[in-house]
């Protein structure tokens, strides 16, 4: 079947995979914390991988982008204050920022390797967001960030990579870690995490949420269906007080409008309903008693 093409193939268990037709590597570097590749692909332009793994592409990110941010934003009466962990291509930031409200954006990522090459071969992802005077981009690692932080934020975004085996990100969805932020979250806060895929890794979106549940005692999951990853991808929060569940679509709308959120070209009233249509199977495995991931027992997904 080689059309002579070059494939860049991502498995999503150990015995499927999602193949991508690419028509060069732009960029290839090992850093201290993962492999960092930027490939040009036929169907989804420029492309982020790391570790293997599908980050983001020029052609759909925003779908991502702006289901992990803007559920949260407006779930919250007035976010001034936002944490970012993760999230080095700039998308998360970008979005952050559309809120004309927020006064301060903390971005902390670990490798410098992920923000310079994205900077490089995908400026368009932040668009300007690491220019932004209210972007405080911290190097390091998002744990100990958060375990010395003695500020405080009003929405903490999780955009890590995926919870893998040895990865860098593994210690970022277990329960000490979720108590750690819960603490530096204010009154009315909320907490939003990707979480996976809610098809191929339900076991780990789950687990997941029960953790963030036991942490936060309240807490809800939503997925979104995002094409280069070829799968529904889970997000799940926990919060302090409002719930993303209870926005209406109208609204949602008229928030929109009123807190001035421009640019949006995903996110509205009507998906934000769509977003918490989760499967039957799914919910049931979010209720049912299981593990909660700790440092002592993390939680991975399948490769
Ligand atoms: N959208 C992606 C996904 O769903 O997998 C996540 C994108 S973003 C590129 C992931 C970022 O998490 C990377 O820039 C990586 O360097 C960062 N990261 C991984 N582990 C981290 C840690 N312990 N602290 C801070 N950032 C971390």
């Amino acid at each position: 079947m080689s059309l002579g093409w070059k494939w860049f193939i991502e498995y999503q268990t150990p015995h499927s995979a999602h193949m991508h037709g690419i028509k060069r590597t732009l960029h290839s570097r090992r850093t201290k914390f993962q492999q960092i590749d930027v490939v040009e692909t036929y169907e989804y332009g420029r492309m982020l991988v790391l570790d293997g793994k599908v980050q983001s592409t020029v052609r759909d990110e925003y779908i991502y982008h702006e289901s992990l941010v803007h559920p949260v934003m407006f779930a919250h009466p007035n976010p001034r204050d936002v944490l970012i962990v993760g999230g080095g291509e700039g998308g998360t930031l970008r979005e952050v920022l559309r809120h004309p409200g927020v006064r301060r954006a903390v971005m902390v990522d670990i490798d410098t390797g992920v923000i310079e090459s994205s900077e490089k071969y995908m400026p368009e992802l932040s668009d300007g967001a690491f220019e932004d005077k209210r972007t405080e981009l911290v190097i390091g690692d998002g744990r100990k960030y958060v375990e010395d932080c003695r500020g405080k934020f009003d929405v903490i975004i999780m955009d890590v990579t995926d919870p893998l085996e040895g990865g860098p990100g593994q210690l970022l969805y277990t329960k000490e870690f979720y108590e750690a932020a819960r603490r530096i979250l204010k009154e009315n806060g909320l907490l939003v995490t990707q979480a996976t895929s809610t098809y191929y890794s339900t076991y780990c979106f789950a687990t997941i949420y029960r953790t963030i549940k036991k942490v936060f005692g309240k807490a809800g999951g939503y997925h979104v269906w995002v094409p280069a990853y070829d799968s529904m991808w889970g997000f799940v929060y926990g919060t302090k007080g409002p719930d993303l569940k209870e926005m209406q679509a109208e609204h949602l709308d008229g928030e929109i409008t009123k807190r001035k959120v421009e640019g949006l070209r995903y996110y509205c009233g009507e998906i934000h309903g769509s977003l918490f249509a989760l499967p039957k199977e799914v919910v049931e495995s979010m209720e049912r008693k299981g593990e909660i991931a700790t440092d002592a027992k993390p939680t991975f997904m399948p490769i």
